[in-house]
């Protein structure tokens, strides 16, 4: 029998979710709170990118897109680390092939609307906020934000795929006992700057890296774009001595980014007037549980686990949890009786493990990628896993190029990795003798 799916939101992973579940013959009605970003002229400058990696790469080839996103995707190899006197470092990520590309977020939900509305079965509704779900009969409800209308749709099954701050979630939340939430904001916020191309469209940047300004409790990152701009994010602790809250004139903020930032203020000609127009924005990880409802609701993506975006991971990790679900509903033929408690209980684990695993590489990202102990610990980690590929894949790899490996599963053997490496930082005469035999054998022996 078709079964009649309503999903809420039609972000990157509604969207992509439709597909999947459109493609096994199911009915679905997406309901999206904005309008049709594709018939609104976008403001120049105004354009997020994210980094897409393997297992979001994994999450379109499911169903035969992938191809179509890496016309709009460009790979970045690396890090280029930019230090305060002007000098940069190239920091590889992986093997020479290994990259992680930067998307748009517009044109990647643009696309991704595109590819689902060519299934027949799926319908997007655009300008319908959610503002009810009746859970007992399966009852949406939705509203027109400017003329008041409601509509109301019903469904054998709710997806909630409206973010971070889902009111699917909200719904379960107050109607149900027990329902475990927790919210935690990072004491640090974003700005969105840019980085203009040159004459020609030319990136004025290495165009092939992730641009990285660390500077211990904060720091300035940017993404290359295909017209050659740069999306440049400023992370900044709210308040404080280097902060946003400090940053209230023009002469302040000219000198903090000539201070801080010398090799970027020649590129960024509008930054004066980007950095006041633009919002600082908050950064929030949400971990709640259960994710489903009587084996019929079913929250998805950020709604289901909001986190920080310093492992690039949000998009990565929503992706993959259409690429458990499909995987499931062939497991269990399409019971959803069997599907909706497993879904939950794999994925919750790894939802929770790279929320964990976001934070803290904001501190490897701000702070650690300028420190050359560090810097010397990842040599020697990629030298031993060059040599021994079996015994030791480097944590960033997991996280980012293993897309069979679970995100829980990764941050036990990282932690474990980092033990080990512990004891390897602190040989004597370490940063001599770290190519040695010697230290070789005593990684094998702390295996
Ligand atoms: C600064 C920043 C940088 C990031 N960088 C990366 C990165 O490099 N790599 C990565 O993988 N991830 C990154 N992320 C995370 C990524 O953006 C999210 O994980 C991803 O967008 C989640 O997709 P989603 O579909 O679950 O939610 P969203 O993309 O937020 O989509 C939710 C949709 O639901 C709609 N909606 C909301 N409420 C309602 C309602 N009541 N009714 C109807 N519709 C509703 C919204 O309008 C929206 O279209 C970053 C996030 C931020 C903030």
């Amino acid at each position: 029998m078709e079964k009649n799916v309503t999903i809420v939101g039609a972000g990157l992973v509604g969207s992509l979710l439709s597909i999947y579940l459109a493609k096994r013959g199911y009915k679905i009605n997406i309901y999206e709170r904005r309008a049709d970003m594709r018939k609104i002229k976008m403001n120049a400058g105004k354009s997020i990118n994210l980094a897409l990696s393997d297992r979001g790469w994994r999450g379109l080839a499911g169903v035969g897109i992938s191809d179509e996103i890496k016309k709009i995707a460009i790979p970045m190899y690396g890090r280029q680390i930019h230090h305060k006197d002007g000098t940069t470092v190239f920091q590889k990520y992986g093997k020479d092939e290994q990259a992680i590309y930067s998307v748009s977020r517009a044109e990647i939900n643009m696309r991704l609307m595109d590819l689902a509305e060519q299934q027949k079965n799926v319908k997007i509704h655009f300008d319908k906020r959610c503002s009810h779900i009746n859970r007992a009969t399966l009852e949406c409800e939705f509203i027109n934000d400017s003329t008041q209308q409601t509509v109301k749709q019903n469904a054998d099954m709710i997806f909630g795929a409206d973010g971070a701050f889902a009111s699917s979630r909200l719904n379960m939340q107050l109607s149900s006992d027990r329902f475990e939430y927790n919210q935690h904001y990072i004491d640090c916020g974003y700005k969105e700057l840019i980085i203009p191309p040159g004459a020609g469209e030319k990136f004025l940047l290495e165009k092939n890296a992730l641009h990285i300004w660390p500077r211990g409790s904060f720091m300035m990152i940017a993404l290359p774009n295909l017209d050659g701009n740069f999306t440049c994010t400023l992370f900044l602790p709210f308040a404080g001595e280097r902060s946003f809250k400090n940053l209230q004139t023009k002469d302040a903020v000219s000198k903090f980014f000539n201070e801080e930032f010398p090799d970027a203020v020649p590129l960024m000609p509008t930054l004066l007037e980007d950095f006041f127009a633009n919002p600082v924005s908050s950064l929030v990880t949400v971990k709640c549980f259960p994710w489903t409802f009587d084996n019929k609701i079913a929250l998805i993506g950020d709604a289901a686990h909001a986190i920080v975006p310093f492992y690039g991971q949000g998009m990565n990790c929503g992706f993959e949890d259409c690429v458990v679900l499909n995987e499931l509903i062939d497991k269990h033929k399409e019971d959803w009786n069997k599907i909706m408690p497993e879904y939950q209980n794999l994925r919750k684990p790894d939802g929770d493990a790279i929320a964990d695993m976001a934070i803290a590489n904001f501190i490897e990202m701000r702070d650690k990628t300028a420190d050359p102990k560090f810097l010397l610990q990842k040599k020697i980690e990629a030298k031993f896993s060059q040599k021994y590929p079996d015994k030791w894949i480097p944590f960033y790899s997991m996280v980012t190029y293993s897309p069979h490996i679970r995100y829980s599963t990764a941050l036990q053997e990282g932690t474990r990795q980092q033990a080990i490496m512990d004891k390897v930082m602190a040989l004597p005469g370490i940063e001599k003798n770290w190519e040695s035999e010697e230290v070789e054998k005593k990684m094998l022996d702390y295996l």
